[in-house]
């Protein structure tokens, strides 16, 4: 046996003798005596250990077919997938003016019609082939409770479709949360939408600046008083988006959290991102919830890692350092747009040339448009973060040069960061 070559080990700070081994295509960790990881090093673990390290992928048979087979990790992934994953933009309407939004001229009352929704549960019909067993249906927007009637119809098709092929249907929202009033929590959570994300940037003072509605009214309270009564009903994760001025108040809205008793128990994974930079002459939609990317600037390496302490210090969970799967490489996973243009990924939703098909005519060849194996190159094939980057995110590369054919190279950010985050997710392992 080898050491896997997607293997990092960490001094432990608090234990001397010992160190942190963590797979990164796994997400395992362990803390072992430095010689055992010698004797992994060396070829010459005994046969227990053997075992235990392989089945955390820390040791392997042959690196070089380790390699090999993590460069066709997605056909895997798409082969075995048995998830159909669509996110639904109902509308590009809102309620809130936030001050990072840079809908332009695309942001106003655009709606999904029924007509569109029909063509939507066909395409879910049509692609539920016969090696998915779950649907997994996410509302998006603008504001997706403003399209309340679409939630209704679309969650009860949705629902009678998988019923009727014994499958799972796991519907989400993305929400700004103001008009998530308990009435609608009780039929959210009737329909079988049961978890929604919420973003709140930070306390009081931050969060209405950034996020006020189109009045200039703080929406802070609203937001604060809803969770408070739906949070029983439906599972609420919390997302926000920090800027460099701004980070350091974050904690104060984890406090007010823990104050009035939204407590870990009762609050879902929350997760703070930075705000992205718009394209130049850019007028599509720029707010995307997903999380999965992030600058390599070192003020936000610094923000994250000191917002990641503040949330797992409090208690609450957040995403833990683990494989990334960018929607782009995951085939089975669509972003429908309110009009029936497909996408592969919501940040670049009404941006011209990232089409994918569409709900009438059907799903185009998009490989060239989003450049879907840009990491499989001698660079990356070569690089130990391949399981945590795959080539970094095609947002950011296209926000970054203009187009998404570069890598958004993650080498640096892991370098000075990896080892900080693994040990963060260790001691609060401990602790749970
Ligand atoms: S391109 Fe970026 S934002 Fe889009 S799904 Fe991939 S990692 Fe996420
Ligand atoms: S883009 Fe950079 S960090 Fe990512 S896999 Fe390739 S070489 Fe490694």
């Amino acid at each position: 046996m080898q050491p896997s070559f997607y293997l990092k080990a960490f001094d432990c700070d608090d234990a001397e003798g010992q160190v942190l081994l963590f797979s990164l295509k796994k997400a395992s960790i362990i803390r072992v005596p430095k010689e055992l990881f010698c004797s992994l090093q060396n070829g010459n673990l005994p046969q227990d250990k053997e075992n235990q390290l392989f089945k955390l992928g820390m040791a392997v048979e042959n690196q070089e077919a380790e390699k090999r087979e993590m460069l066709s990790f997605f056909d895997r992934l798409n082969r075995k997938n048995t998830q159909l994953h669509i996110t639904a933009v109902l509308n590009l309407d809102c309620n809130f003016d936030c001050i990072y939004c840079y809908e332009g001229s695309d942001k106003g009352r655009l709606y999904m019609a029924h007509q569109t929704a029909d063509r939507l549960m066909d395409f879910i019909r049509d692609n539920f082939t016969k090696e998915k067993n779950s649907l997994r249906l996410d509302f998006y927007g603008g504001e997706p409770l403003l399209s309340m009637d679409l939630i209704r119809y679309i969650s009860s098709a949705a629902t009678d479709f998988t019923g009727s092929m014994d499958a799972d249907c796991r519907l989400t929202l993305v929400t700004n949360g103001s008009l998530l009033k308990p009435r609608i929590a009780k039929e959210l959570a009737h329909l079988g939408v049961n978890r929604a994300r919420i973003t709140i940037d930070g306390p009081a003072y931050t969060h209405n600046q950034s996020r006020p509605f189109k009045n200039g009214a703080g929406s802070f309270d609203t937001i604060i008083n809803n969770i408070r009564q739906a949070c029983d009903l439906i599972k609420i994760g919390i997302g926000g988006n920090f800027e460099k001025h701004n980070y350091r108040q974050f904690p104060a809205l984890l406090d007010y959290l823990l104050d009035t008793d939204l407590t870990p128990d009762k609050i879902g994974p929350v997760k703070f991102d930075p705000v992205m930079k718009a394209p130049e002459d850019d007028t599509s939609i720029p707010e995307y919830y997903g999380g999965c990317a992030s600058l390599n600037e070192s003020w936000i390496r610094e923000a994250e890692e000191f917002l990641r302490e503040e949330i797992l210090k409090r208690g609450y969970a957040t995403q833990k350092v683990r494989p990334v799967t960018c929607m782009v490489d995951v085939s089975d996973s669509w972003v429908v747009h309110y009009d029936g243009t497909l996408y592969k990924c919501p940040a670049f939703i009404g941006k011209s040339g990232f089409e994918a098909g569409d709900l009438e005519s059907g799903i185009l060849d998009y490989n060239a448009t989003y450049q879907t194996e840009h990491w499989r190159n001698e660079r990356c094939a070569e690089c130990e973060y391949l399981p945590l980057c795959f080539g970094g995110c095609r947002y950011i590369a296209y926000v970054r040069e203009g187009g998404i054919g570069t890598l958004d190279c993650r080498k640096d950010y892991l370098d000075a960061r990896l080892e900080g985050l693994v040990k963060q997710d260790a001691r609060y392992a401990q602790k749970a």
